[in-house]
């Protein structure tokens, strides 16, 4: 498998990345929602929760989409949860240049 921070090759049992020291956590640890960037459509909100919750992100839109054709607020809950949701850190296989590390922001 490899590091979800530093993207480095690491051993699939392994706890901790032997490159950067992050704990990995992969199956017991606390998964955070997040916007993600590798299955993203939009703006990846449904990728996000879709990893979050272990399902499958076209199930997500299409519950996400009948909501928003049905209920109207699915168009509003994906701006909030765009704007919420932080997104999901860069896989740079490189250590990233201090000026391209973004303060983290909200809460
Ligand atoms: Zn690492």
């Amino acid at each position: 498998m490899y590091c979800n921070y530093c993207g480095k090759a690491i051993q699939d049992d392994a706890n901790l990345c032997a490159y950067c020291g992050r704990r990995m956590g992969a199956v017991a640890g606390r998964r955070k929602l997040m916007r993600s960037r590798a299955e993203r459509k939009i703006a990846g909100v449904c990728a996000g929760f879709a990893e979050y919750f272990d399902l499958d992100v076209t199930v997500v839109r299409v519950v996400w989409l009948i909501v928003a054709l049905f209920g109207g607020g699915g168009i509003l809950a994906y701006i909030i949860a765009w704007i919420v949701m932080p997104e999901e850190p860069e896989y740079v296989p490189v250590a990233p240049s201090a000026t391209n590390v973004q303060p983290y922001q909200g809460s």
